[in-house]
């Protein structure tokens, strides 16, 4: 299990952003992350992963584990090494190269390894199989959310953080990454995910934390989000 307790994160030694976050990701489970812009998910992705040194931010209070073990003190790649991986906002793909090509950049699996973990991911996303030789650039918006998802499949992940995955994406794909996420899920993966579109974390999700101003605010289980919706806009300002 993630575990995340009152953590506190400051940019540039004075910008005070998280305010004493808590909040706990089981393994197996989705859980979503739901807040207005600049209420701090992303900063909190950054604490996760161990990105926040390369945006002059750091942990000032509190702490991360992960089964036990605090991991809040590791470089970006001690922490992939622990399975947990970060899909960016926006889709970082290597857009000159092929799909395949995509996917064999960065994969941590040892070489024996590596043609069935590609195989795996390819029977997760059938769509990229079929676009396996095509350049990444030329990919629809969806399909490119699905190779940034299927690149740190590759590295090992067992936790994915997901950044906002469908922003931008019409309905139909929206769907599809849905279907992915729960496919994900149903493997035995663990998903945090960082969303605007509650309706969309609601298809996928077990359980959401609500964020506003650097803190968590609310803990809705999913079953109880549609009788909170009222709540949730007035967070989200929606
Ligand atoms: P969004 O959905 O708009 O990305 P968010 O909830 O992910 O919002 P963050 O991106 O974490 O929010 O931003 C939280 C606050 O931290 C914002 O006020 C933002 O301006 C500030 N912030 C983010 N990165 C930095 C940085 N590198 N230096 C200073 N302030 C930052």
């Amino acid at each position: 299990m993630l575990s995340v307790s009152n953590l506190e994160v400051v940019y540039e030694d004075v910008i005070l952003v998280l305010r004493g976050v808590s909040l706990e990701v089981p393994d197996g489970q989705i859980v979503g992350l739901l807040g207005a812009n600049g209420a701090g998910k992303t900063t909190l992705l950054r604490a996760l992963s161990g990105l926040l040194d390369i945006h002059h931010g750091k942990v000032t209070r509190g702490r991360i584990t992960l089964d036990g073990e605090r991991i809040d003190h590791l470089d970006p790649q001690q922490i992939v090494a622990r399975g947990i991986s970060q899909v960016l906002e926006g889709r970082r793909v290597f857009a000159e190269f092929t799909v395949e090509e995509n996917l064999r950049v960065g994969a941590h699996t040892k070489p024996n390894d590596r043609a069935k973990n590609l195989e795996r991911v390819f029977e997760l996303f059938p769509r990229l199989l079929e676009r396996r030789t095509q350049t990444a650039g030329y990919l629809s918006g969806g399909e490119q959310q699905m190779l940034a998802i299927a690149r740190i499949l590759r590295t090992g992940a067992k936790l994915l953080l997901l950044d906002e995955p469908t922003e931008g994406l019409a309905p139909v794909i929206v769907q599809q990454i849905g279907r992915t996420i729960r496919e994900i899920k149903a493997r035995g993966f663990t998903v945090l995910l960082v969303e605007q579109n509650f309706r969309f974390a609601q298809t996928v999700a077990d359980r959401h934390y609500v964020m506003e101003h650097g803190r968590v605010v609310d803990m809705v289980p999913n079953s109880e989000l549609s009788a909170s919706m009222g709540r949730l806009h007035e967070y989200l300002g929606v």
